[in-house]
C-alpha cells in the first residue's frame, strides 16, 4: 500500500466536481465522453458507479 503524501497546497478556485460514488474528480471521467453520468441528481464518473457501484474508470496502470 502506498502512502504517499503529496504537498498540493493549491488552491484551486474552480470546484471540481467529484463522483457520488468513488469520489473521482471529473478530469478523469471516462463516462458520457467525460461528462458523467447523471442519475437522480448526483453526477457519476461512469455508468459503473451510477448503477452498479463499481467504477469502470480505474483501469489504467497504478504508478
Ligand atoms: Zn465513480
Ligand atoms: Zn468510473
Amino acid at each position: 500500500m502506498e502512502t504517499q503524501k503529496k504537498e498540493a497546497v493549491q488552491k484551486t478556485s474552480q470546484e471540481e466536481p467529484q463522483c457520488e460514488n468513488c469520489g473521482m474528480p471529473k478530469s478523469e471521467w471516462k463516462g458520457n465522453l467525460g461528462k458523467g453520468y447523471q442519475v437522480e441528481g448526483e453526477t457519476y464518473c461512469c455508468r459503473g458507479c451510477a448503477e452498479d457501484g463499481e467504477c469502470d474508470c480505474q483501469e489504467r496502470e497504478e504508478q
